[in-house]
């Protein structure tokens, strides 16, 4: 007989939240994964415009820990992700830097279809009572986690809730140009990364980095640059950086632009635990980048941790 609710509900189809789904599922537990976007990848994001893809979140991910590593190997195995390069400087530091195959989404792509995960897409969860469940995992950036919860009436005791409220996190601006012509000036792999750079944070030629068929360059503006030019619109924002890209561009001329503004880009202080656990019947953790580590790895070390703590809750019932 079909149960009526799943046993636990995945607020987010990011790497976290994908994690958490495909752990609890290897425990024989009955999971749904409802996702506000219309596809899977979250910050790891890639998108189509003007015939062009542009990775235009994360542009890379390393893998340190074992469990990653032996995902990151299967996934490569399988064809998701491959090694892009082993550093952006002119002296590479032997760390592997791996991409999706086809855009930083394909990673997370393969991680649902190989598992079979059920997600469902342009949902957006604003009251976890409106689908029912004896657990949940939210992995959303932490303040719209709050804010759900609170809708919900399910947050934690107030010390907690305090805590989590001071997690915040730094903006960034990304810069879609799609070009007339492929530019001349970038390394082979197609990456350059900004360390301490007043202004940019990365400048990528997705045509090289081998995710689009056509011209393509993602520019990410420093937190910093991308708290100033917040509020401006968008042919603005491209105004103000022209002096700052042009290097880049080899005098090629940009026959199209999208501006993507990440409001929850990083979380600037990170939670001292890999997930925050509380309740029964429901059972909620938090999961996501604020609590492993702000990247990629780091999230999905994330949702698995919360999957563990949720499988110990609801095998305890
Ligand atoms: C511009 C940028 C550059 C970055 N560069 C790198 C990098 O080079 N290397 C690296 O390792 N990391 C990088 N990161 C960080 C990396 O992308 C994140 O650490 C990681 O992808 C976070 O995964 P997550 O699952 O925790 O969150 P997310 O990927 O944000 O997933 C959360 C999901 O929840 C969904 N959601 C939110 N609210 C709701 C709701 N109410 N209902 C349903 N769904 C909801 C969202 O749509 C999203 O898909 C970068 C991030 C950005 C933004």
């Amino acid at each position: 007989m079909n149960k009526v609710h799943p046993d636990a509900i995945v607020v987010g189809a990011g790497i976290s939240g994908i994690a958490a789904a495909r752990k609890l599922q290897s425990y024989g537990h009955v999971v749904e994964v409802i996702e506000k976007g219309r596809g899977v990848g979250g910050r790891m994001a890639t998108r189509r415009f003007a015939g062009a893809s542009f990775d235009h979140g994360a542009q890379f991910f390393t893998s340190r820990g074992s469990e990653f590593t032996e995902l990151i190997e299967t996934a490569n195995q399988n064809g998701a992700v491959k090694k892009w390069t082993n550093g952006f400087s002119d002296k590479p530091d032997g760390y592997a830097r791996w991409c999706g195959s086809s855009g930083m989404t394909s990673l997370v792509k393969w991680m649902v279809a190989e598992a079979n995960i059920k997600v469902r897409t342009a949902t957006t969860v604003n009251d976890l009572r409106d689908t029912p469940a004896n657990a949940y995992v939210l992995t959303a950036p932490v303040p719209q986690s709050l804010a759900i919860l609170s809708f919900s009436q399910m947050l934690p005791n107030p010390r907690t809730h305090i805590q989590l409220s001071s997690i915040s996190y730094k903006p960034t601006i990304a810069i879609l140009l799609r070009l007339e012509d492929s530019p001349s000036m970038f390394p082979e792999h197609g990456g350059i990364q900004f360390l301490d750079h007043p202004d940019l944070a990365f400048v990528s030629d997705n045509q090289r980095k081998g995710v689009s068929d056509e011209p393509a360059v993602t520019v990410h503006l420093s937190n910093s640059l991308s708290e100033s030019l917040w509020e401006h619109p968008d042919q603005d924002v491209l105004t103000e950086t022209t002096a700052l890209i042009e290097d880049y561009l080899s005098g090629v001329a940009i026959s199209d632009y999208q501006i993507q503004r990440w409001r929850y880009a990083g979380p600037e202080n990170v939670w001292a635990d890999p997930t925050v656990v509380w309740g029964s019947k429901p059972t909620i953790a938090l999961a996501g980048e604020a609590f492993a580590g702000p990247k990629v790895e780091g999230a999905f070390r994330s949702g698995l941790a919360a999957a563990e703590k949720i499988n110990t809750a609801l095998s305890s019932t």
